[in-house]
């Protein structure tokens, strides 16, 4: 029988090691949810790296990985600390992520970490080359392994590869400035079926492939050699029953069931009851708009000084990179304008800013969802952005302002939320304004069509429809044959 193998940098399993003992528990991010009825409940496997280099393991423990992760139907990609080092940190996150998220003055093109990037693609395909056979579906996933569906396709043509980046696709102009382009594009081309999360995405790599490889494209089809390759687009989704039945259960929560955070918030909802609280949930990353948002907001008090003491920004931000130089500057910013904004408007009674500086558990992540009046989300750059489409799930009386960065993929499909461009301040001020003051009635009409758009399109039936289409491509080849 065929089978579905999919491959993404990292297992969706948590593996620790500890006093040379092994403890693995699946992890319960939306991709794992996604792939569920083809990985957990079908006949698939998953393939990816542990996140334990090989210097950490005793060939014994090594084999300890491997028997433990194919109980939960994974198998493990071996990678030593130097891949992890020029690979991962290096290439994937100091070239391609600044690239694909228009930080061009970030992107540094090295020659030894490319080398690395080329020689881990094909550590991947040795793991991949070695569990798939004729027949099989392969699905891809993101910037760490562009290279990897031609490393698959060139020596198993007879099998269905699928890719999807979970990042912004840029434009051909900034494409364009990447010393190995035309590899890079070889190397995804080797999928039957490339997806991406918008329109604009999907558009961007056809003018890249048209441009530099000069290959014929017609409508969302590439002429490939002997073959045509797919373009589409496949906006992700999100586990909304997960979110909507967690904060349908939160509001019952007796005082015993409420957490710590769930009676900080309540407390300050009861001795300030108009006061709004505004929230901010991303991974410190640059392409965040973190900086602007807290300037923004500054110029909001600013602006407007009737809402000082009257709304308050909790801004959760979870560590993230913090070995790479561009990221621990960023903290160092950040910490410094809270500071800074904080002491120009605290009194006795508020601070203006509460800042997280770290990750939560999901019941805490609940906990702000539900208490948040308003959600300010800014990215510059932003593939899709999840927490815009949790905030929304966890809506339960459909009330509550979703702002939204236009640069944001989520922004396509949530024009019913307040877009804004993250880098006018003007806008993000009026913006908080309007969203502080508009009517309970809007924002649930508004809510209201986000939630069932939301529902339709979740995160489960992304992963079907992705396969739908990858599976039209094999019809398709098939007639040609
Ligand atoms: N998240 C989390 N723990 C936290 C804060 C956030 O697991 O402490 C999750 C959040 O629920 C969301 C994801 O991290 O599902 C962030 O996804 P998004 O697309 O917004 O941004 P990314 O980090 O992928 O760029």
């Amino acid at each position: 029988m065929n089978k579905t193998i999919i491959v993404s940098n990292r297992l969706p399993l948590q593996v620790k090691l500890e006093n040379n003992k092994l403890d693995i528990k699946p992890s319960v991010g939306g991709l794992a949810t996604g792939m569920k009825s083809v990985h957990a409940d079908g006949n698939g496997i998953w393939i990816g790296w542990s996140g334990i280099t090989d210097e950490e393991l005793t060939p014994e423990l090594s084999k300890d990985v491997q028997t433990a992760v194919s109980k939960e139907k994974c198998v493990s990609v071996p990678l030593n600390q130097q891949d992890v080092e020029d690979f991962y940190f290096g290439f994937s996150n100091k070239a391609l992520w600044p690239l694909f998220h228009y930080f061009l003055e970030y992107a540094e093109f090295d020659k030894n970490q490319w080398e690395s990037y080329k020689e881990v693609n094909q550590k991947f395909a040795d793991v991949v080359l070695a569990n798939v056979e004729d027949g099989d579906t392969v699905w891809v996933h993101d910037y760490q392994l562009l290279l990897l569906p031609k490393l698959i396709k060139d020596k198993k043509p007879n099998t269905s590869i699928g890719f999807f980046l979970h990042i912004p696709y840029p434009s051909y102009e900034i494409f364009r400035v990447f010393p190995w382009r035309e590899e890079l594009l070889h190397g995804m081309l080797g999928a039957d079926l490339l997806g991406f999360h918008t329109y604009d995405y999907e558009r961007h790599f056809l003018s890249s492939v048209k441009r530099l490889l000069k290959l014929e494209v017609r409508f969302n089809e590439i002429s490939y050699s002997d073959r045509i390759v797919k373009v589409d687009s496949f906006p992700m989704g999100i586990d909304y029953q997960k979110f909507h039945n967690a904060a349908l259960k939160h509001a019952q929560h007796t005082q015993v069931e409420k957490t710590e955070l769930h009676r900080r918030l309540e407390d300050h909802m009861q001795s300030s009851p108009d006061a709004k609280i505004i929230l901010s949930i991303d991974r410190l990353d640059y392409t965040k708009g973190i900086p602007n948002r807290i300037k923004a907001f500054e110029y909001f008090l600013d602006k407007y000084p009737q809402y000082r003491e009257k709304v308050r920004l909790v801004m959760l931000a979870v560590p993230s990179r913090s070995n790479v130089d561009t990221y621990q500057k960023l903290k160092r910013e950040t910490d410094e304008l809270v500071g800074r904004i904080n002491g120009k408007f605290a009194t006795v009674s508020w601070t203006p800013i509460w800042y997280f500086y770290r990750s939560m558990p999901f019941d805490n992540l609940i906990d702000l969802y539900t208490s948040a009046d308003v959600a300010l989300i800014t990215p510059l750059r932003d593939g899709m952005n999840l927490v815009a489409k949790e905030y929304i799930a966890t809506r339960v009386n459909n009330d509550g302002v979703l702002i939204l960065s236009e640069m944001a993929g989520a922004s396509i499909e949530m024009s019913e939320a307040i877009l804004i461009n993250p880098t006018s301040y003007e806008e993000i001020a009026d913006a908080i304004k309007k969203a502080i003051e508009m009517p309970v009635e809007e924002q649930k009409s508004r809510n209201h069509i986000l939630q069932k758009r939301l529902a339709r399109y979740s995160v489960e039936k992304w992963a079907e429809e992705f396969f739908k289409s990858l599976d039209a491509t094999k019809t398709i080849r098939e007639a040609i044959v």
